[in-house]
């Protein structure tokens, strides 16, 4: 039973995992289930920042199924295929090792490319129109002794309100200051690595051909954006990416087109540049007592294989579907045992995902003939056996293992 001012669900953090996580518990369970998103920077225009992300086609299902991809396809540019290279930074040629093509299901691409930006618009604008309450400040301070004892607890936001709750999600991304607020460790590594993200246009199209050049230094990613235009991730060691970044537009253009090579024309634009920091953490545990960690709040993964927020959205998925089936029985959905559920769902099936990707990035990161050798094998014997690369397909768009309702296209 609610006491007056008390709501079933706080998430702290509005980005994709919080926002999606919103709707959902929305629309399974309707307005009588209180649900509060709370982010300083909802509202707030976010029409210069130019990331992108590739959403795989579970994660597609689900945003469709919550009526907001509906909003965004235009913007959406469908992977039709990808190859996978793997040369040195000076070869004029670079064999193709691995081809796919990109369709899980007839007329249904395995991902499509979106900037971040609208995606987040149109999350934030289903939220308003579904009457979820949004507070644009921050989560400041919760006491986790207080979780414990009662079946409700105070969140203090930054704008000195307090809000009290009977289940707090932590959404508020990587450096999630809920989670060490309730002392839950990281475990983890730096890779030593940076990413250099930047959008670029070019004369030619790309038919919507993404593709993959694991460089010595790391995997270079060219993935394409909606027009003559494609999201770049380039990986290079932290040293090399800060000096890179820093050069002047001539000598950077010149160690791009290295990379990039000519096969779409001319480089017509460069974006802003941005560097990001790569590692690998996985939260030690993703519940506490009435807390339950979603998306880089829980994990972070090298974006080598452009999973992370697509591991985000599953982790949202399964909450999502916990959290429904237990309200609808006239459970606690802040019960201990109902977030287990949840941790015994997902923890595991990050682990897989975080490993793979940390093998990945280790075994193209690297300068050795005799690890070439074994790759090139590898990557040809992916190409040839029957079978397979449908199953690593269906695998990277989240379509593989115990799939929650609403990846599947399914209502809750
Ligand atoms: C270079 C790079 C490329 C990537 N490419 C891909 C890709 O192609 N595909 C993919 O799936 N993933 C990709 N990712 C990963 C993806 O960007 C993240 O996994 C995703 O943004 C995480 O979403 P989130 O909602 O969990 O966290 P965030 O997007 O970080 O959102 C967290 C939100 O919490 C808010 N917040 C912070 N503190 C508080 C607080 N105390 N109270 C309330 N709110 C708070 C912040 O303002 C923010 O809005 C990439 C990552 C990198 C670094």
């Amino acid at each position: 039973m609610l006491r007056d001012g008390q709501i079933d669900v706080l998430i702290a953090g509005g980005g994709f995992a919080g926002l999606t996580l919103a709707i959902a518990l929305r629309q399974g369970l309707g307005p009588s289930f209180s649900v509060t998103v709370a982010d300083p920077t909802l509202g707030k225009s976010r029409a210069d920042d130019e990331r992108a992300s590739a959403i795989v086609a579970a994660a597609r299902r689900l945003l469709a199924t919550l009526g907001v991809w509906q909003a965004v396809a235009d913007e959406a540019q469908p992977i039709l295929d990808m190859v996978v290279t793997d040369s040195r930074l000076d070869d004029a040629m670079r064999p193709v090792f691995l081809t796919f093509a990109g369709e899980v299901e007839e007329g249904e691409p395995f991902a499509h490319m979106i900037e971040n930006r609208f995606l987040i618009a149109a999350l934030e604008a289903k939220a308003r129109a579904a009457g979820i309450e949004l507070r644009a400040s921050a989560a400041a301070k919760f006491s986790p002794e207080q979780a414990t004892a009662f079946d409700h607890f105070d969140v203090e936001l930054a704008d000195g309100t307090k809000v009290a709750t009977g289940l707090l999600i932590a959404a508020d991304g990587a450096h999630s200051s809920i989670r060490e607020r309730a002392g839950i460790a990281l475990h983890g590594w730096d890779y030593g690595q940076s990413a250099i993200v930047i959008n670029v246009g070019h004369e030619r199209d790309h038919n919507g051909r993404a593709e993959e050049h694991f460089l010595p230094a790391g995997p270079f990613a060219i993935l394409p954006l909606k027009g003559q235009r494609s999201s770049i991730v380039w990986t290079e060691t932290t040293r090399e990416a800060e000096r890179i970044v820093a050069l002047p537009a001539d000598a950077f253009h010149a160690e791009l087109e290295q990379r990039f090579k000519l096969h779409l024309g001319d480089i017509t634009s460069v974006g802003p540049r941005r560097v990001h920091p790569l590692g690998f953490y996985v939260a030690r545990s993703f519940i506490a007592e009435r807390l339950a960690l979603v998306g880089d709040a829980a994990h972070v993964i090298h974006p080598i294989a452009g999973q992370g927020l697509n591991m985000g959205l599953k982790d949202v998925a399964a909450l999502a579907e916990v959290i429904v089936d237990a309200a609808r029985l006239g459970l606690d959905p802040g019960a201990t045992d109902v977030l287990e559920r949840y941790q015994r769902w997902r923890r595991f099936d990050t682990m897989t995902m975080g490993l793979a990707t940390d093998g990945l990035n280790r075994l193209f990161s690297n300068r050795s003939a005799a690890l070439r050798l074994v790759r090139d094998v590898g990557l040809g014997m992916v190409d040839r056996v029957p079978g397979l690369k449908r199953l690593l397909i269906r695998e990277a768009a989240g379509l593989v293992g115990e799939v929650p309702k609403l990846l599947r296209g399914e209502l809750l």
